[in-house]
């Protein structure tokens, strides 16, 4: 049985406040939403999975194992429109970029999923989904349309972004792929389970061709390769609404049994004010800031802020701890054997207290403790070469 020492506590976005977390055996299961394949990683996604990162690494370090997946969102309609606009292939567009995903990510020394879920492997399951949830009665068909799930059925819908029907609606009517919906609809909250679509590739269903809801596809492969309920899911807190709002209504409906237990977001990077997106174009791109500053430096200046506070970024900012990894290489130790600080431990426990974690770094540096500043900058994932 795993007894921490000090007890790790997450601000969990269900209920609102930090609570105690409390495994329930060895092994802790955690799912984050992972990427669409259609362009470059950018400087909010890296920092996102390195939060991840960082709390795996803490908890393995604390004696539990993890399992961790994060699915690949290779079909969908931005994929789609970027692979027809570079007249390519979709599936090869798709490919590529999770290549390119994965190798900026390597450089960044994140711990690899232990499972990466793709979307179109993963149909079969996601129509049993559709059909579960049709039998339950939460979702209807439209002829011609596909099937749609029913929120009114669902009384906890909302729950978890505290959004009004209104707000809700507001933010919906921004989404790409929401465009797509039957107008024939019960309800403008409504999602889809599964489209039917005429054009681009599609997969045979009871609800004729077409293609799965996006939302879909993370209910059906967490209970496929985690089960319910997931210790932690996380993600951008950008897919709080509508993404884990249906999520939950989904994987719940199925089941009758509680999705995920604790629900864990990071906020957005910022550029210019405005969050960093594909959509907006203010992107600043791993690969790029890796021309400027070590992947330690880039690591240690993605941690420097909470993960639940906007970070706007700031080159200067960003080649001042590029310079701070220097100074850690050139101090670190071949082997260093001590215990990692209490203090250091007592950040992280506290909701992830990154920015704690690196004042104490650069007070073991200033002190020429270069025993602590070695263990405490490996215990980050820090390569120290
Ligand atoms: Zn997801």
């Amino acid at each position: 049985m795993y007894r921490p020492t000090r007890m790790l506590a997450l601000y969990d976005t269900l209920r609102r406040r930090r609570v105690p977390f409390r495994p329930r055996g060895r092994t802790v299961t955690l799912y984050v939403c992972g990427v669409t394949p259609y362009d470059t990683t950018h400087l909010g996604h890296a920092r996102t999975f390195l939060v991840f990162d960082v709390l795996i690494r803490h908890l393995e370090a604390g004696g539990l194992r993890v399992k961790y997946a994060q699915n690949v969102t290779d079909i969908d309609e931005s994929i789609l429109q970027r692979a027809a606009d570079r007249g390519r292939d979709w599936r090869e567009l798709g490919r590529d970029e999770e290549r390119k995903f994965l190798q900026d990510m390597r450089a960044l020394s994140w711990r690899r999923p232990d499972v990466m879920p793709h979307a179109t492997r993963e149909i079969d399951a996601m129509r049993a989904l559709a059909e579960r949830l049709e039998r339950r009665g939460h979702a209807y068909r439209i002829p011609d349309g596909g099937l749609y799930y029913e929120v009114t059925t669902f009384p906890r819908y909302g729950r978890l972004s505290r959004f009004s029907p209104s707000k809700m609606r507001r933010v919906l009517a921004q989404q790409d792929d929401t465009r797509l919906d039957d107008s024939r609809k019960r309800s403008p909250l409504d999602f889809a389970l599964w489209r039917r679509v005429a054009d681009g590739p599609t997969w045979p269903s009871e609800y004729g061709p077409g293609r799965p809801g996006w939302h879909l596809e993370c209910s059906a492969m967490s209970l496929r390769h985690l089960d319910q309920p997931l210790d932690v899911h996380g993600g951008g807190d950008d897919l709080i609404f509508p993404h884990h709002e249906s999520e939950i209504a989904q994987s719940e409906g199925a089941t009758g049994r509680p999705f995920a237990r604790y629900w864990v977001h990071v906020a957005a990077m910022k550029l210019g004010g405005e969050k960093m997106s594909k959509s907006k174009g203010n992107m600043v791109f791993v690969r790029d800031a890796l021309t400027r500053v070590s992947a330690d430096g880039l690591r240690l200046y993605l941690l420097s802020k909470h993960y639940r506070k906007p970070f706007e970024h700031d080159e200067e900012e960003m080649r001042r701890w590029g310079a701070f990894a220097v100074q850690l290489r050139e101090m670190a130790l071949p082997r260093a054997t001590a215990q990692l600080p209490r203090e250091v431990k007592a950040a992280l426990d506290d909701d992830l207290d990154t920015p704690r974690v690196l004042r104490l770094l650069r007070g073991y540096v200033r002190a020429r403790d270069a025993e602590s500043a070695t263990v405490v900058a490996r215990y980050l994932g820090l390569r120290l070469r």
